[in-house]
This record gives C-alpha cells, sequence and structure tokens, in this order.
C-alpha cells in the first residue's frame, strides 16, 4: 500500500510513511472486509461512514505538517485510523464523532492499539471542541459547506487547518493558516467526502 499507493503519488514525507507501514488498517474495519483492508480507494465502517483512501488520508497528514509537540484536533474520528496515525506524529490527537456506535468502537480500538495520546469524544465537531482549544493543527475528515468559524477561533496562532470545502457531491482540499489576525486559505486537491453534519456543518 504505501510504496505502490502513496510514496509513487508525491508523498515523501518519511516519518508518514513510516507510520503507515506500521499502522494495521485492517484492524480499522469489519473482518469480512479484511482481504481489501489495503486497496486503494475508501471503504465502508458501517452507518453510511466510510474510512478514506490511504492516499487522501497520507496526503491531508502531509498538508497538515505535523510537529512532536503539537496538538491536533480531528472532526470525524469514523474508524479512529487517521487518529491512530495523528497519535504516532503529534504530542497529542482530540478527536470527535458524532455517531455513537462510531466513537464507542473507534474508543475500545484506539485503546486496543495503544494509542494512549488520543481522547475520543462523541459531540458535534462542526463546532470544533473548545474544552481542548488551543490546537496547533486541526484536520476535519467530513465535506463543510463553508469554514466553520470557531475551528479559526480553537486555532493556535501560526496553526494550521486541513479541511475539504465544497457542495454534497464534491469538494476541494482546503489548507488554512492563521498569522496574527490574518488567515491564508489555499485551494489543493479534488476530493469527495461524506457530509459534516452539525451546526457549521451541513443541515
Ligand atoms: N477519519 C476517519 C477514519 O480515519 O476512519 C474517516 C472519517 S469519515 C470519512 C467522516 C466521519 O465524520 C464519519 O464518521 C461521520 O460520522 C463524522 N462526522 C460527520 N459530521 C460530524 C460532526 N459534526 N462531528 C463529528 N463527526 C462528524
Amino acid at each position: 500500500m504505501v510504496e505502490t499507493q502513496i510514496k509513487a503519488r508525491r508523498i515523501t514525507d518519511e516519518r508518514i510513511l513510516k507510520v503507515m507501514k506500521e499502522i494495521p488498517r485492517h484492524e480499522f474495519i469489519d473482518g469480512a472486509l479484511e482481504s481489501v483492508a489495503y486497496q486503494d480507494s475508501p471503504l465502508p465502517i458501517g452507518y453510511g461512514q466510510t474510512i478514506s483512501q490511504p492516499f487522501i488520508v497520507a496526503l491531508m497528514t502531509q498538508l497538515l505538517d505535523v510537529k512532536e509537540d503539537h496538538k491536533v484536533l480531528e472532526i470525524g474520528t469514523g474508524s479512529g485510523y487517521q487518529a491512530a496515525i495523528l497519535s504516532k506524529l503529534a504530542m497529542s490527537v482530540v478527536t470527535v464523532e458524532r455517531i455513537p456506535e462510531l466513537y464507542q468502537e473507534a474508543k475500545e480500538r484506539l485503546y486496543r492499539l495503544n494509542c494512549d495520546n488520543v481522547i475520543v469524544v462523541k459531540a458535534d465537531g462542526s463546532i470544533g471542541y473548545k474544552e481542548y482549544a488551543p490546537y496547533d493543527r486541526v484536520i476535519v475528515t467530513a465535506s463543510a459547506p463553508k469554514l466553520p468559524e470557531a475551528l479559526i477561533e480553537q486555532l493556535s496562532d501560526q496553526g494550521l487547518i486541513v479541511i475539504p470545502i465544497g457542495n454534497r457531491i464534491s469538494q476541494r482540499l482546503e489548507t488554512i493558516k492563521k498569522d496574527g489576525d490574518t488567515i491564508r486559505r489555499e485551494r489543493g486537491e479534488g476530493v469527495i467526502f461524506v457530509p459534516l453534519i452539525g451546526k457549521e456543518g451541513w443541515q
């Protein structure tokens, strides 16, 4: 997976490549799908949700530019796979999921895999999670109609947000940097994510 889908597609950060070789993706999906766990596509995780394509996970992680002393907020825990990867790159991760069953499964899975620096929260992450703010990095793994204001408020100075923004069918990955009072936005890759449902997301 790492050699043919990720390294071959301009993901060059050695830390990310190493972590993606180490985290067992098959642990994050239903046993019935184990034989396709490492294929080049998103996979269903129940409740109409998905674990993202490995390349998209790698791309978003590289855009996020995570350092070892960072506190990261992830919105959209899903299976917990992205959170597990971030946990090996950052100091700590707060990950927020709105669907109770996915929250519970991810929490148990991350505990079993010794991702001790991850806090899993059940909440509407479209308004961020102000209890542990500020965050050095914020990653949203569901698609938003606009940039949620709360995420900017909860971001440290010099912090970065990576988020898919667009309509219900397709989006662009945006990277947002906070530099004092200035917010710089860059639009990148076209992507297709499940919707961010909530107060500052889709209704
Ligand atoms: N990062 C996940 C992984 O590694 O498996 C994949 C995330 S999946 C593409 C999107 C997730 O966002 C779903 O689990 C969905 O329930 C969740 N979600 C949607 N709206 C949300 C919200 N407002 N707050 C928290 N989670 C939300």
